[in-house]
């Protein structure tokens, strides 16, 4: 244990994580910002154009929750394609957690999405994409979510198997801080601060505290790296780019 939080079975982590953001779901985007002073929105903005989808793009956002990737990948199409349109570029968010898909498909209504054109949603584990055909995608993301998943490799080898030839899996999550400066707050930061705003702002301790011992146990850099590679994806340089020191880091694999 650290701080007094108990370590997690393996066999309790799925029902525990369901709880978790079945818990946080109502509050989940108003905390994001409100615990990282809005830094997770440079870091998706950022992820997002070094993805670079174009109108073609056919997208499958894993842990996708409220949607924060799907959205932020259809503005950009938009962006980029002449006339503004989306021309056959299409985002599938797949979530395990109903209530989080909830918000999303909210959010996807408020925006004005009506139709499952280009934008789903989908109840499921990624663990097991069953719903997902092989070879059928170009880009794969994950985005803080593969930390919450019992089986990292299983997750992987799906992702492998739903990318086309040549297709891109990009991780983002959160990572070990390399700045021995910030490391020490940072510390202080995750086990002191978050869980004590998790109760005030969500009435939740549990659940943040839950987030943190997940972050911290998460596998460093180039751990993480090497359990790609071992998925039979090729690598490019070292692997992954850090953004804020370490914090969060984007890891990317070639399917060849
Ligand atoms: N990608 C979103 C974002 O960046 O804001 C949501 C990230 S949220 C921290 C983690 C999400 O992972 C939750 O919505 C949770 O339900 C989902 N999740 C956890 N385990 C999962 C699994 N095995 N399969 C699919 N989604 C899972």
């Amino acid at each position: 244990t650290h701080f007094g939080f108990r370590t997690i079975p393996e066999h309790e982590k799925e029902t525990l994580v369901g709880k978790v953001f079945g818990n946080v779901a109502q509050s989940y985007d108003l905390m994001n910002d409100v615990m990282s002073g809005g830094v997770h929105r440079l870091w998706k903005d950022h992820y997002m154009r070094t993805l670079a989808p174009s109108s073609t793009t056919q997208h499958l956002d894993v842990a996708g929750g409220t949607g924060d990737i799907a959205f932020r990948f259809l503005d950009h199409v938009r962006g980029v394609t002449p006339g503004g349109g989306l021309g056959t570029a299409k985002v599938t968010v797949v979530d395990i957690n109903p209530a989080m898909l909830e918000v999303g498909k909210r959010r996807a209504l408020d925006l004005g999405y009506r139709d499952s054109t280009h934008l789903e949603f989908l109840e499921g584990n990624a663990e097991n994409l069953h719903q997902i055909p092989d070879a059928s995608v170009d880009l794969y993301t994950i985005a803080f979510g593969i930390r919450n998943c019992t089986h990292v490799d299983r997750v992987l080898a799906e992702a492998y198997r739903v990318l086309k030839p040549g297709g891109r899996l990009s991780v983002l999550e959160f990572s070990s801080v390399n700045n021995p400066l910030l490391g020490p707050l940072y510390e202080f930061y995750s086990f002191r601060i978050i869980p004590a705003m998790g109760d005030l702002v969500a009435g939740d301790r549990e659940s943040y505290a839950y987030l943190v011992e997940s972050i911290r146990k998460f596998p460093a850099q180039p751990v993480f790296r090497d359990m790609i590679k071992t998925a039979g994806f090729k690598v490019q340089g070292q692997g992954w780019e850090d953004l804020t020191f370490g914090v969060a880091a984007i890891h990317t694999g070639f399917k060849i």
